[in-house]
């Protein structure tokens, strides 16, 4: 293995070993923003009595387990909705090393973070939401640049998605706010894969229906799985389309 192919190799074994800690950060980042507080504002603590955390109550998913789900300050529930934030985002920096080829493992890691980041966010502080959405579409542009897809077919679509998007924001405010996830759709994925990850945004979203109702009682709001199936979907048909094409 040359010199150049081990630094490759050891940056995605690094990014993997750190993504649940990406997730975990995406969270809190969004959790915060949601109540008004900046996650830069000091250390981690515990949302129940406030007491800061040792560091061993903050290694991603295993914290989680071996505390059984509770904090160890006051013993109350954490909420399973960490755990899975974690464990996404592990999911996904696996699924892009595993599948896409060496030169697309950075583009694929920014994309699904930021996939996670926007829907974290879309349903709390839609500004930062929107910025992830159009930092997004740059990337599914420049994406499909270096995958050489059609570049005036993703331009067209990513246009598409955006006026779609817009037009839902007007028509349904406060529900409609995941529709902006049709841009960078649009653009990772061309006018024909816009239309097809619908279906699939809609398979996706109805599970998370199904795995919020086990996890929190059904508390999660409808807009948070139309965000989290669309995602998801551009994901999977993104990585599906890039594999097929090299
Ligand atoms: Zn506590």
């Amino acid at each position: 293995m040359g010199f150049l192919e081990s630094m490759v190799l050891a940056a995605a074994v690094a990014l993997a070993i750190a993504s649940p800690m990406t997730g975990s950060f995406l969270k809190c980042w969004a959790d915060r923003a949601a109540v008004g507080k900046n996650v830069a504002d000091g250390r981690s603590y515990c949302d129940h009595c406030g007491q800061t955390l040792a560091a061993r109550d903050l290694v991603p998913i295993l914290s989680w387990i071996w505390n059984r789900g509770r904090s160890r300050c006051c013993g109350k529930p954490i909420s399973p909705t960490l755990l899975s934030a974690e464990v996404t985002a592990m999911g996904l920096a696996a699924s892009a090393l595993l599948v896409l080829p060496q030169p697309f493992w950075l583009l694929g890691v920014a994309t699904a973070w930021l996939l996670q980041a926007a829907v974290l966010h879309m349903l709390t502080e839609r500004r930062l939401a929107v910025l992830f959405v159009i930092l997004l579409t740059a990337l599914g542009l420049l994406a499909t640049w270096q995958t050489g897809g059609d570049r005036d077919d993703a331009l067209l679509a990513a246009g598409a998605g955006a006026v779609i998007g817009m037009v839902v924001q007007v028509l349904a405010p406060a529900r409609g706010t995941p529709a902006v996830l049709l841009a960078p759709a649009g653009a990772y994925l061309g006018i024909f894969g816009l239309l097809t990850v619908l279906p699939l945004a809609l398979g996706y979203g109805l599970m998370h229906r199904v795995w919020a109702q086990i996890t929190t009682g059904g508390k999660a709001a409808p807009a948070l799985s139309v965000a989290m199936g669309l995602a998801a979907g551009v994901w999977t048909l993104w990585l599906f389309n890039t594999v097929v094409a090299g």
